[in-house]
């Protein structure tokens, strides 16, 4: 593959790219959709990942946090409104 073709997206438009048809239908659909189990790092087992789109900023991808196993939304987002508490505009 030559440079000018390589994929320029992010690690999230790649999973994107990489569903079937029937995988964006159900990640339109829901919202978000299971990509599978990965580990990170650090971490003593993998976790399931998710990947989800946010109408500001595109796809992401996300994974159980904390006790409850929460699924964080969209990061850009959650700093954008960090920020913003940050200079107290909110
Ligand atoms: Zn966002």
């Amino acid at each position: 593959m030559t440079p000018s073709k390589r994929f320029q997206g992010n690690a999230a438009e790649l999973e994107y790219l990489l569903l079937t048809p029937w995988q964006r239908f159900k990640l339109w659909l829901f919202g978000q959709i299971y990509i599978g189990h990965k580990q990170q790092s650090g971490w003593t087992k993998s976790q399931p990942h998710y990947l989800r789109r946010c109408g500001k900023h595109g796809f992401y991808i996300t994974h159980p946090h904390g006790w409850h196993h929460d699924l964080y939304g969209c990061e850009q987002c959650r700093r954008v409104a960090l920020e913003a508490l940050k200079r107290r505009t909110l």
